[in-house]
Protein backbone atom coordinates (compact mmCIF):
# COMPACT_ATOMS: atom_id res chain seq x y z
CA UNK A 1 0.00 0.00 0.00
CA UNK A 2 1.99 2.90 -1.30
CA UNK A 3 1.20 6.22 0.23
CA UNK A 4 1.73 7.65 -3.54
CA UNK A 5 -0.64 5.61 -5.07
CA UNK A 6 -2.82 6.80 -2.80
CA UNK A 7 -2.37 10.53 -3.62
CA UNK A 8 -2.96 9.99 -7.11
CA UNK A 9 -6.56 8.15 -6.55
CA UNK A 10 -7.81 10.80 -4.53
CA UNK A 11 -6.35 13.38 -7.32
CA UNK A 12 -8.00 10.75 -9.84
CA UNK A 13 -11.64 11.81 -7.80
CA UNK A 14 -11.19 15.01 -7.94
CA UNK A 15 -10.98 15.07 -11.49
CA UNK A 16 -14.72 13.55 -11.48
CA UNK A 17 -15.86 16.08 -8.71
CA UNK A 18 -15.75 13.90 -5.93
CA UNK A 19 -13.52 15.37 -3.13
CA UNK A 20 -11.71 12.59 -0.74
CA UNK A 21 -10.80 13.17 3.02
CA UNK A 22 -7.78 10.92 3.16
CA UNK A 23 -6.04 7.41 2.72
CA UNK A 24 -8.74 6.01 5.08
CA UNK A 25 -11.61 7.11 3.01
CA UNK A 26 -10.53 5.75 -0.24
CA UNK A 27 -9.52 2.15 1.52
CA UNK A 28 -12.99 2.17 2.98
CA UNK A 29 -14.79 3.05 0.03
CA UNK A 30 -13.01 0.32 -1.65
CA UNK A 31 -14.76 -2.78 0.54
CA UNK A 32 -18.76 -1.27 0.85
CA UNK A 33 -21.04 -4.08 -0.29
CA UNK A 34 -24.10 -1.53 0.69
CA UNK A 35 -25.01 1.87 -0.24
CA UNK A 36 -27.67 3.81 2.08
CA UNK A 37 -28.97 6.85 0.32
CA UNK A 38 -31.23 9.37 2.48
CA UNK A 39 -34.18 10.03 0.15
CA UNK A 40 -34.96 14.22 0.09
CA UNK A 41 -32.56 16.19 -1.46
CA UNK A 42 -30.25 13.27 -2.13
CA UNK A 43 -31.97 10.74 -4.65
CA UNK A 44 -34.50 13.56 -5.19
CA UNK A 45 -34.17 17.03 -6.07
CA UNK A 46 -34.75 18.43 -2.65
CA UNK A 47 -37.19 21.00 -4.27
CA UNK A 48 -40.89 19.78 -3.77
CA UNK A 49 -43.74 21.01 -5.12
CA UNK A 50 -47.35 20.95 -3.90
CA UNK A 51 -49.43 19.26 -6.40
CA UNK A 52 -52.97 19.04 -4.76
CA UNK A 53 -54.71 20.60 -2.03
CA UNK A 54 -57.79 18.69 -0.17
CA UNK A 55 -59.21 20.35 2.24
CA UNK A 56 -62.12 19.30 5.24
CA UNK A 57 -64.69 21.42 7.92
CA UNK A 58 -65.47 24.32 6.32
CA UNK A 59 -61.82 25.40 5.76
CA UNK A 60 -61.23 26.99 2.26
CA UNK A 61 -57.41 26.40 0.13
CA UNK A 62 -56.32 29.74 0.73
CA UNK A 63 -57.37 29.40 4.95
CA UNK A 64 -55.25 26.44 4.43
CA UNK A 65 -52.85 27.52 2.67
CA UNK A 66 -52.26 30.82 4.61
CA UNK A 67 -52.01 28.48 8.03
CA UNK A 68 -49.64 26.08 6.91
CA UNK A 69 -47.43 28.73 5.48
CA UNK A 70 -47.51 30.51 8.90
CA UNK A 71 -46.20 27.75 10.38
CA UNK A 72 -43.30 26.59 7.80
CA UNK A 73 -42.35 30.15 7.97
CA UNK A 74 -40.30 28.85 11.03
CA UNK A 75 -38.97 25.92 9.33
CA UNK A 76 -35.85 24.79 6.88
CA UNK A 77 -37.68 21.67 5.95
CA UNK A 78 -37.79 20.90 2.33
CA UNK A 79 -41.52 20.66 2.24
CA UNK A 80 -41.03 24.02 3.96
CA UNK A 81 -40.25 25.68 0.71
CA UNK A 82 -42.92 24.34 -1.13
CA UNK A 83 -45.92 25.43 0.59
CA UNK A 84 -44.23 29.21 1.12
CA UNK A 85 -44.09 29.05 -2.33
CA UNK A 86 -47.40 28.42 -2.97
CA UNK A 87 -48.98 30.39 -0.59
CA UNK A 88 -46.74 33.44 -1.80
CA UNK A 89 -49.50 36.36 -2.44
CA UNK A 90 -51.33 35.47 0.50
CA UNK A 91 -51.51 37.11 3.90
CA UNK A 92 -50.20 34.81 6.71
CA UNK A 93 -51.70 35.42 10.16
CA UNK A 94 -48.97 35.47 13.02
CA UNK A 95 -48.23 32.66 14.87
CA UNK A 96 -47.03 32.15 18.46
CA UNK A 97 -45.76 29.62 20.49
CA UNK A 98 -43.94 27.84 17.35
CA UNK A 99 -42.38 24.52 17.74
CA UNK A 100 -40.74 22.01 15.99
CA UNK A 101 -41.82 18.30 16.19
CA UNK A 102 -38.67 16.21 14.68
CA UNK A 103 -39.41 13.36 12.46
CA UNK A 104 -43.17 14.84 12.69
CA UNK A 105 -43.47 18.44 11.66
CA UNK A 106 -44.09 22.23 13.43
CA UNK A 107 -47.06 22.89 16.02
CA UNK A 108 -48.40 26.78 17.01
CA UNK A 109 -51.32 28.96 17.93
CA UNK A 110 -52.62 30.60 15.33
CA UNK A 111 -55.89 33.32 15.79
CA UNK A 112 -55.70 31.77 19.76
CA UNK A 113 -56.56 28.23 17.79
CA UNK A 114 -53.85 25.25 17.77
CA UNK A 115 -52.10 24.52 14.91
CA UNK A 116 -50.71 21.29 13.76
CA UNK A 117 -48.71 20.51 10.38
CA UNK A 118 -47.24 17.06 9.27
CA UNK A 119 -47.53 13.67 8.93
CA UNK A 120 -50.14 11.37 10.02
CA UNK A 121 -47.85 10.47 13.09
CA UNK A 122 -48.07 14.07 14.69
CA UNK A 123 -51.93 13.70 14.08
CA UNK A 124 -52.39 10.50 16.03
CA UNK A 125 -49.60 11.25 18.59
CA UNK A 126 -51.70 14.24 19.12
CA UNK A 127 -55.54 12.51 19.41
CA UNK A 128 -56.43 13.88 16.20
CA UNK A 129 -58.86 11.45 14.62
CA UNK A 130 -57.80 10.69 10.72
CA UNK A 131 -59.90 7.59 10.08
CA UNK A 132 -61.91 9.72 7.46
CA UNK A 133 -59.03 10.74 5.38
CA UNK A 134 -56.79 7.40 5.73
CA UNK A 135 -57.70 5.80 2.15
CA UNK A 136 -57.58 9.16 0.64
CA UNK A 137 -53.96 9.36 2.13
CA UNK A 138 -52.56 6.02 1.23
CA UNK A 139 -53.84 6.51 -2.40
CA UNK A 140 -51.83 9.95 -2.27
CA UNK A 141 -48.86 8.78 -1.04
CA UNK A 142 -49.07 5.45 -3.37
CA UNK A 143 -48.14 8.03 -6.11
CA UNK A 144 -44.94 8.95 -4.23
CA UNK A 145 -46.20 12.26 -2.88
CA UNK A 146 -45.72 12.80 0.58
CA UNK A 147 -49.24 13.81 2.25
CA UNK A 148 -48.69 16.37 4.45
CA UNK A 149 -51.72 16.79 6.64
CA UNK A 150 -52.96 20.45 8.19
CA UNK A 151 -54.95 20.60 11.42
CA UNK A 152 -56.91 23.53 13.83
CA UNK A 153 -57.91 23.16 17.04
CA UNK A 154 -57.86 18.99 17.35
CA UNK A 155 -59.49 18.66 13.39
CA UNK A 156 -58.62 17.97 10.07
CA UNK A 157 -58.37 21.22 7.76
CA UNK A 158 -56.61 19.98 4.84
CA UNK A 159 -53.92 17.59 3.10
CA UNK A 160 -51.34 18.67 1.22
CA UNK A 161 -50.02 16.87 -1.94
CA UNK A 162 -46.31 17.50 -2.18
CA UNK A 163 -44.17 15.96 -5.03
CA UNK A 164 -40.19 15.60 -4.88
CA UNK A 165 -39.02 14.17 -8.47
CA UNK A 166 -35.82 12.38 -8.69
CA UNK A 167 -32.94 13.65 -9.44
CA UNK A 168 -32.57 13.41 -13.11
CA UNK A 169 -29.72 11.02 -13.43
CA UNK A 170 -30.65 9.31 -10.19
CA UNK A 171 -31.97 6.00 -11.83
CA UNK A 172 -29.15 6.05 -14.83
CA UNK A 173 -26.69 6.26 -11.53
CA UNK A 174 -28.34 3.94 -9.45
CA UNK A 175 -28.15 1.55 -12.29
CA UNK A 176 -24.69 1.58 -12.66
CA UNK A 177 -24.27 0.58 -8.46
CA UNK A 178 -26.65 -2.05 -9.44
CA UNK A 179 -24.26 -3.16 -11.73
CA UNK A 180 -21.16 -3.48 -9.73
CA UNK A 181 -23.03 -5.35 -7.00
CA UNK A 182 -23.76 -2.82 -4.49
CA UNK A 183 -27.57 -3.63 -2.30
CA UNK A 184 -28.85 -0.04 -2.20
CA UNK A 185 -30.81 0.93 0.01
CA UNK A 186 -33.33 4.08 0.90
CA UNK A 187 -33.04 5.22 4.59
CA UNK A 188 -36.11 8.10 5.04
CA UNK A 189 -38.34 9.81 7.68
CA UNK A 190 -40.82 9.61 5.06
CA UNK A 191 -43.93 7.09 5.53
CA UNK A 192 -43.06 3.55 4.07
CA UNK A 193 -46.30 4.20 0.95
CA UNK A 194 -44.34 7.22 -0.20
CA UNK A 195 -41.16 5.92 -0.04
CA UNK A 196 -41.59 2.47 -1.69
CA UNK A 197 -43.48 4.57 -4.60
CA UNK A 198 -40.35 6.46 -5.12
CA UNK A 199 -37.80 3.76 -4.54
CA UNK A 200 -39.51 1.43 -7.12
CA UNK A 201 -39.12 4.41 -9.61
CA UNK A 202 -35.47 4.75 -8.32
CA UNK A 203 -34.12 1.28 -8.24
CA UNK A 204 -33.39 0.48 -4.98
CA UNK A 205 -33.22 -2.93 -3.22
CA UNK A 206 -34.35 -2.02 0.71
CA UNK A 207 -36.72 0.95 2.21
CA UNK A 208 -36.44 2.02 5.60
CA UNK A 209 -39.09 4.13 6.11
CA UNK A 210 -40.76 6.17 9.24
CA UNK A 211 -37.53 6.49 10.47
CA UNK A 212 -36.77 8.98 13.07
CA UNK A 213 -33.77 11.61 13.12
CA UNK A 214 -32.34 9.69 16.06
CA UNK A 215 -32.75 6.06 13.86
CA UNK A 216 -30.87 6.71 10.68
CA UNK A 217 -27.78 5.86 12.70
CA UNK A 218 -29.29 2.99 14.31
CA UNK A 219 -30.01 1.81 10.95
CA UNK A 220 -26.34 2.10 9.69
CA UNK A 221 -25.40 0.13 12.75
CA UNK A 222 -27.72 -2.67 12.71
CA UNK A 223 -26.83 -2.96 8.92
CA UNK A 224 -23.06 -3.48 9.69
CA UNK A 225 -24.03 -5.62 12.61
CA UNK A 226 -25.09 -8.05 9.94
CA UNK A 227 -21.78 -7.89 8.33
CA UNK A 228 -22.42 -5.06 5.90
CA UNK A 229 -19.40 -2.80 5.06
CA UNK A 230 -21.84 0.61 4.66
CA UNK A 231 -21.83 3.87 3.10
CA UNK A 232 -24.23 6.27 4.25
CA UNK A 233 -25.00 9.22 1.53
CA UNK A 234 -27.03 12.30 3.01
CA UNK A 235 -27.37 16.20 2.91
CA UNK A 236 -28.68 17.00 5.52
CA UNK A 237 -28.24 17.68 9.17
CA UNK A 238 -30.30 14.95 10.04
CA UNK A 239 -28.02 12.48 7.92
CA UNK A 240 -25.06 14.07 10.10
CA UNK A 241 -25.17 11.08 12.82
CA UNK A 242 -25.58 8.78 10.12
CA UNK A 243 -22.71 9.89 7.75
CA UNK A 244 -20.57 9.50 11.32
CA UNK A 245 -21.69 6.12 11.60
CA UNK A 246 -21.06 4.58 8.47
CA UNK A 247 -17.75 2.66 6.97
CA UNK A 248 -17.56 5.75 4.47
CA UNK A 249 -19.52 9.02 4.92
CA UNK A 250 -20.75 10.74 1.67
CA UNK A 251 -22.21 13.89 1.70
CA UNK A 252 -24.01 16.15 -1.71
CA UNK A 253 -21.84 18.89 -2.34
CA UNK A 254 -25.10 21.24 -2.14
CA UNK A 255 -26.19 19.87 1.12
CA UNK A 256 -26.42 21.26 4.75
CA UNK A 257 -22.58 22.37 6.14
CA UNK A 258 -22.67 19.79 8.89
CA UNK A 259 -23.33 16.84 6.12
CA UNK A 260 -20.42 17.94 4.65
CA UNK A 261 -18.30 17.92 7.57
CA UNK A 262 -19.00 14.77 9.29
CA UNK A 263 -18.77 13.20 5.93
CA UNK A 264 -15.21 12.14 4.64
CA UNK A 265 -16.42 12.14 0.69
CA UNK A 266 -18.00 15.17 -1.07
CA UNK A 267 -19.82 14.80 -4.20
CA UNK A 268 -19.40 18.67 -6.27
CA UNK A 269 -21.57 17.58 -9.06
CA UNK A 270 -24.28 16.72 -6.89
CA UNK A 271 -25.08 13.69 -9.00
CA UNK A 272 -24.88 10.26 -7.77
CA UNK A 273 -22.81 8.96 -10.43
CA UNK A 274 -20.41 10.45 -8.16
CA UNK A 275 -20.77 7.39 -6.13
CA UNK A 276 -20.27 5.44 -8.57
CA UNK A 277 -17.13 7.55 -9.50
CA UNK A 278 -16.37 6.87 -5.86
CA UNK A 279 -15.77 3.33 -5.66
CA UNK A 280 -14.88 2.42 -8.97
CA UNK A 281 -11.60 4.69 -8.41
CA UNK A 282 -10.91 2.96 -4.84
CA UNK A 283 -11.25 -0.01 -6.26
CA UNK A 284 -8.91 0.64 -8.92
CA UNK A 285 -6.49 2.76 -6.61
CA UNK A 286 -6.49 0.05 -3.80
CA UNK A 287 -5.86 -2.91 -6.64
CA UNK A 288 -3.28 -1.08 -7.73
CA UNK A 289 -1.54 -1.62 -4.37
CA UNK A 290 -1.80 -4.90 -4.01
P1 LIG B 1 -37.21 13.34 5.94
O1 LIG B 1 -36.70 14.72 5.64
O2 LIG B 1 -36.21 12.25 5.60
O3 LIG B 1 -38.55 13.06 5.35
P2 LIG B 1 -37.73 14.17 8.71
O4 LIG B 1 -37.38 13.42 9.94
O5 LIG B 1 -37.19 15.53 8.54
O6 LIG B 1 -37.33 13.19 7.52
O7 LIG B 1 -39.32 14.29 8.64
C1 LIG B 1 -40.13 13.13 8.71
C2 LIG B 1 -41.50 13.48 8.22
O8 LIG B 1 -42.13 14.42 9.13
C3 LIG B 1 -41.52 14.16 6.87
O9 LIG B 1 -41.49 13.23 5.82
C4 LIG B 1 -42.84 14.94 6.96
O10 LIG B 1 -43.92 14.08 6.68
C5 LIG B 1 -42.92 15.36 8.42
N1 LIG B 1 -42.34 16.70 8.58
C6 LIG B 1 -41.18 17.03 9.18
N2 LIG B 1 -40.96 18.36 9.16
C7 LIG B 1 -42.01 18.90 8.50
C8 LIG B 1 -42.38 20.23 8.13
N3 LIG B 1 -41.64 21.29 8.41
N4 LIG B 1 -43.54 20.39 7.46
C9 LIG B 1 -44.32 19.34 7.14
N5 LIG B 1 -44.03 18.07 7.46
C10 LIG B 1 -42.90 17.84 8.14
MG1 LIG C 1 -32.23 14.88 2.84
Amino acid sequence: ATPMSIISGVGRAAEYGVLVRDADALQQASKLDTLVFDKTGTLTEGMPQVTEIHTFNQVDETQALALAASLENGSNHPLAKAILTRAEGIDLPEISQFRTLAGMGLSGEINGKTVLLGNPKLMLESGIDINEINSLIDTQAAKGVTPVLLAQEGKIAALLSIRDPLREDTVSALQRLHNQGYRLVMLTGDNPITANAIAKEAGIDQVIAGVMPEGKAQAITELQAQGRHVAMIGDGINDAPALAKADVGIAMGGGSDIAIETAAITLMRHSLHGVADAVEISKGTLRNMK
